[in-house]
């Protein structure tokens, strides 16, 4: 069996959507024949035309490019149990049955319950317990511009909890986040002083246990009315809230 296999990850760059900067520092071969010779008593000359080995020195956070949200990013408990970090996660969790559900529309309000429930009713699909969710709210086209960060739907905590009920433990968003947009949110909070209105979804996290995914891409070219295998298994960052992921749909 030969699989086509979809890339759902936008690239680790240095890019104006990022707002914690991504740094990479390029060392070519020429340097890096100094680096691997240095002290060593051989000139960087002894390398063939005294070019050695390319190397790059990466200054980023657990949380950019796509990547994967961790229980202890919510808060130091979840299900009143102290809440797992990325490389404590189950490998189960990262690897099977997937469906995308269309969530593309004008509005600019977060995802609601009765749009998912919609979703899977129009494109015939059910759920089973571990199967992987992707929103496709069409924020990935703004990848690149500052507007990446500002300009999207985000998830409701509503819709959150009524997958984490149908068993759902890894839900993914092709925006910046998976609440809504940061300002957006602080807004929220100084109109109406409500702390429900931040970061509510994350919050969620404290109490009932689940992974999210931010910043996928490209998925409007997985199919919409069957699942797909997926492939996201987190970098393996030993205590960590999160981290990159290669997410990947085999066709
Ligand atoms: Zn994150």
């Amino acid at each position: 069996m030969k699989w086509r296999l979809i890339d759902l990850t936008v690239p680790l760059e240095a890019t104006i959507s990022e707002p914690e900067p991504v740094n990479i520092e390029w060392i070519d071969h020429r340097e890096g024949a100094f680096l691997l010779t240095r002290g060593s008593g051989i000139h960087a000359d002894s390398f063939p035309e005294g070019l050695g080995l390319s190397l790059e020195r990466i200054r980023l956070t657990s949380h950019s490019g796509t990547h994967v949200d961790a229980p202890i990013h919510y808060g130091p408990t979840s299900e009143g149990k102290k809440a797992r970090s990325i490389d404590e996660m189950p490998l189960e969790w990262f690897f099977g049955p997937a469906v995308v559900l269309d969530c593309r529309t004008e509005n600019t309000e977060p995802v609601t319950c009765e749009e998912i429930k919609s979703a899977l009713n129009r494109q015939g699909l059910d759920l089973e317990a571990g199967n992987i969710v992707f929103i496709n709210t069409g924020a990935d086209h703004l990848w690149g511009t500052s507007e990446y960060f500002t300009n999207f739907r985000g998830f409701s905590a509503e819709a959150t909890e009524w997958l984490i009920d149908c068993e759902i433990r890894v839900i993914g968003i092709d925006s910046f986040g998976f609440d809504p947009p940061f300002q957006k949110m602080i807004q929220s909070y100084l109109q109406t002083g409500d702390p429900r209105t931040l970061w509510p979804c994350h919050m969620l996290g404290r109490k009932r246990e689940y992974c999210q995914i931010e910043r996928l891409a490209n998925l409007s070219l997985l199919p919409t009315d069957r699942k797909f295998l997926v492939s996201c298994f987190p970098l393996r960052l030993k205590g960590c809230g999160a981290g990159p992921s290669r997410v990947v749909a085999l066709l």
